[in-house]
Formats: structure tokens, sequence, C-alpha cells
């Protein structure tokens, strides 16, 4: 007999249909003899549209209104699936995040945990045999004003409950096998991972697979809590993501990852002296702006070009700040470029095994793609391509890196 955090999101609760069907998967599990912890995401699109909504009455809706407006839609999913689950027989009770005590800071829309405050009224309806069904991506702070997680959150709700509840299991259920090794929309012999690393699943996250949210991942990488990404519609095992260990290290290259929501800005003749670049990026970020890649050339004659990407939607407030910046160090102008694509190889294996970027470059450049930045870390190489080469890229470094249906565990390179 196990305790088990599942967690379904959104799409695999788009229908009355899908939700039926849920309730059958985790009265499989409960029969076994297991006790059920789950945790929904709001129904389909709900969230999105609730935000929709909102900015049809406001552009700027209230942080707090807002947050109280998108708990709603996993409150819909609690009542939905507890409803299903007693329809077929079964014993139980849905929980908001404010009825177990899932206390948070008081950052509106993307909250942090401080504690769970009521497990015990999730240990108690389980040792009566309950599933407890309770609401992802909300909390509650101790003045209880309700709060939410950041989008994605329910899978951090999953992996906190987990670890407060002792949990020996937690998976993430999705529309999708598990981790694969390159969006099979693209690369038709992608398959699924086995075991990653948290690390490697960061990394692949950051490149643009969405799987997981990322404060989830951290979150168990700091508990060493096991997680196992899995789909709801079939019952085969799923991608484990674990404590990095000897076997992972032999594949070199787990997954080929890409982000067409980037922008590249370059800021042309920067003087080349001591405390420019730290007044740049400080006024990006007093603007708020995430910067990912950033790139400087060496300087000729006093002067460089500085290359950083950031996200497309911050394009228009990058602007003003840009000018700013462009005036103050007395830089020539600036130039922004929409239409770049980022493209990632990654795998821990990289910090055993040499000649990875080389391959990586050698097998774009047979397909003539220009590569316009690179960025590294220990497992992981980001190379920026024109958008409309992005889908070739991975297609080619998927081949060259042999990842598809082949045995990767022989891979020599
Ligand atoms: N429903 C929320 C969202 O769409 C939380 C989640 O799905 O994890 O972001
Ligand atoms: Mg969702």
């Amino acid at each position: 007999m196990a305790l088990i955090v599942q967690k379904y999101g959104g799409a695999s609760l788009a229908t009355p249909e899908k939700f039926l069907y849920v309730a059958d998967r985790i009265i499989k599990e409960k029969k076994k003899g297991n006790k059920m912890v789950v945790v929904v995401s709001a129904p389909g699109d709900t969230t999105d549209n609730l935000i929709e909504f909102a900015k049809k009455i406001t552009k700027n809706p209230a942080e707090r209104e807002l947050d109280m407006l998108m708990a709603t839609g996993e409150q819909q999913s609690i009542a939905l699936m507890s409803m299903a689950l007693i329809s077929k027989g079964y014993k139980a009770i849905s929980f908001t995040g404010a009825q177990i005590g899932i206390i948070t800071d008081k950052k509106y829309t993307s909250a942090r945990i401080l504690k769970i405050k009521g497990v015990n009224k999730i240990k108690n309806a389980l040792a009566k045999d309950y599933i407890a069904v309770v609401a992802g991506f909300q909390g509650v702070t101790e003045d209880e004003d309700i709060t939410t997680l950041g989008r994605g959150g329910s899978d951090l709700t999953a992996v906190a409950l987990a670890k407060a509840l002792n949990a020996d299991v937690c998976e993430f259920l999705k529309d999708v096998e598990g981790v694969m090794t390159a969006n099979p929309e693209i690369v038709k012999d992608a398959r699924k991972i086995d075991y990653l690393s948290y690390d490697e699943m960061l990394e692949m996250a950051s490149g643009g697979a969405q799987v997981l949210y990322n404060r989830c991942v951290e979150f168990a990488k700091n508990y060493n809590i096991v997680l196992h990404v899995r789909g709801t519609f079939t019952d085969k095992p799923g991608t484990i993501i674990k404590k990095e260990d000897k076997k992972m290290e032999k594949v070199v290259v787990s997954g080929i990852t890409y982000n067409k929501n980037e922008a590249k800005i370059t800021i042309l003749n920067v003087p080349d002296k001591p405390g420019i670049a730290a007044f740049i990026f400080t006024k990006i970020a007093e603007a708020d702006i995430n910067v990912d890649m950033i790139v400087q050339n060496i300087s000729q004659k006093g002067t460089t070009d500085i290359s950083f990407t950031i996200l497309k939607k911050d394009l228009e407030k990058i602007e003003k700040v840009l000018s700013v910046i462009v005036k103050n160090i007395k830089a020539k102008g600036y130039l922004m470029d929409d239409k770049i694509g980022k493209v990632s190889v990654v795998g821990v294996g990289m910090r055993t095994h040499t000649g990875i970027a080389a391959k990586m470059f050698k097998a774009l450049a047979a397909k003539k793609i220009n590569i316009e930045m690179i960025s590294t870390s220990e497992i992981k190489i980001s190379v920026v391509v024109r958008a409309d080469k992005v889908d070739t890229a991975v297609k080619v470094l998927h081949d060259a890196f042999n990842l598809g249906k082949r045995n990767i565990k022989s891979e020599k390179i």
C-alpha cells in the first residue's frame, strides 16, 4: 500500500467525459489499496478564459482580485472530480487550498508557499478511506486572502503536498506520455525519455519544453522528491525525474528543446568602459524585464555591440528603456529582431563527454543554418538561429545525437 499524490492538468479535465475517465484512473489505483491524494488544475482553458474575461473589464486587473478570480477554476475541478468519484461509488472529498491551510506570502499571482497548516485534514480523510481531491495552484495568506502560485502552479501544490504527506510517489498525469526527446510534432521519431535529472528537467524547461512548472522541479530537487511524468490516457510508465546517477551520465544528450518566444536586441557601439553593462542591465531589470542570453563582442576602437534576448512580450516595454539607455551611455542606437528562435541540446552527459558543441555546430552548418548567438551551461548548449530555421535545426540535432528510436545507451560520439 502506498500513498500516491497524482496531479492532473487542465487538458486531462477538459470535458465531463474526461473527468469520468480520470475518476476511473484514480479508482484503479485506489482499488490496489493505495491512499490517493489528487491535485487538479482548472478544466481545459478555464484559467486563460478567466484572465481574458478580466482583461475585457480592465487592462490591468487588480492582482488580489485576479487571484480571487483564477482560483475559482480549480475550485470547479475539485467539486466535479469528487462528484465523479462519488458517483462511481467511492468516498471522495474536495479541499480548497485555504481549507487545508496552504499558507503563502502576499505576492499575488506568483505567491510562495510558506507552510501547509492543515495537512492533518487530508490525513484524517485518508484514514477514513476517502480519496482527497485538492485544488492546485491556490493558497491563502495568513490574513485569509486567496493567492495563486503562478501559471502552472498546480504542479507546485502537488509536490509540496507530496513532501508534507511524505508520499511514496508524486505523479503528473498529462496528455503526453512523458517528457519527449523533442517535440513530436516536429520530430517524427521523437521518443519518451525514461529518466532525467532535476537539472536536465530545469534546463529543458528553460529551453522551451513545457512539461512541469520550474518551481515544482526546484522544490523536488531541494527535498529529493522523485517525480513521475506520465500519460493520463495510458498505463505505460512515463519519465522519472530524480537525482542524477551514473547511468544518466552515459546518455550524452537527453533532449532537444526550442523556444520561439524570444527576441534579440542589439545595442550598437556601446562604449567599452567599466560600469556600462551594469547600467544597461540595471535599467532593464528595473523595468521588470527578464534577460536570457547575453553576448558582447570584443571592442574595436573603444566601442562594442551588446546583444541579448528577452521575451517577445516585453518588446514594447523595452523600447522606452532602450532609448533612455542609448542616450545615457551615448551608444549609436539599437536593433530589435523578433524573427529568431533558440534551440538547445540538454544532457548531464556533457559534463563527462567532450565535443558536443562541435558536433552540434557541425550538424547545423551542414544544413546551412547560421548561428547568431551561443550560450552554454554545464549541461546545456543553446544557439539562436532564424525563426524559420528552428524546426530544421531541431530535426537535424535530434538525428545528429541519435535520439530517435535507436538504442541511445550505446551511443558513441
Ligand atoms: N490552472 C492554472 C494554470 O492554467 C494552474 C495550473 O494549471 O497548474 O496556470
Ligand atoms: Mg492549466
